[in-house]
């Protein structure tokens, strides 16, 4: 990488000679030169520079990533960019909660006319289930951040 001749993929488009304190190298391996294409188009090297040098050098790879995210997003979705799947994220959520809300109100109903609505452990049951497709789209929800 850095100092074996081979530059990192932020120098190689810049065209500049990449020194072992080179601030890109290790985020940007000269293998992926798309990856900071995509960032320099959308933050400018120099901020994305700037950004990174702000940042502890533990989280500069997380730092990496939500800047490749968010200048993908912006780049497919010029108006929007990741505000987009963030809302479309957020509306799921609350249609999550509206749903959860109803079945806790259809539990409680279940559990206070025990005669009519059938045998409280199957309320328990219905309970858990719906808790377990409740977390389980809230696994997928964050699943898909990063992808
Ligand atoms: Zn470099």
């Amino acid at each position: 990488m850095a100092g074996s001749g081979t530059p990192c993929a932020s120098c190689k488009l810049l065209r500049r000679r990449c020194t072992p304190e080179c601030v890109f190298a290790p985020y940007f391996p000269a293998e992926d030169a798309r990856r900071f294409a995509t960032v320099h188009r959308v933050f400018g090297a120099s901020n994305v520079s700037r950004m990174l040098q702000e940042v502890a050098p533990a989280h500069r790879a997380d730092a990496v990533s939500s800047l490749v995210y968010e200048a993908s997003a912006r780049v497919r979705d010029p108006v929007y960019g990741c505000v987009a799947a963030i809302s479309s994220l957020q509306q799921q959520v609350s249609q999550l909660q509206m749903q959860l809300a109803l079945a806790h109100a259809e539990i409680l109903i279940c559990v206070q006319q025990p005669q009519q609505h059938g045998h409280p452990p199957a309320a328990a049951a219905l309970q858990e289930q719906q808790q377990q497709h409740v977390l389980q789209n809230a696994h997928h929800l964050q699943d898909s951040m990063w992808t």
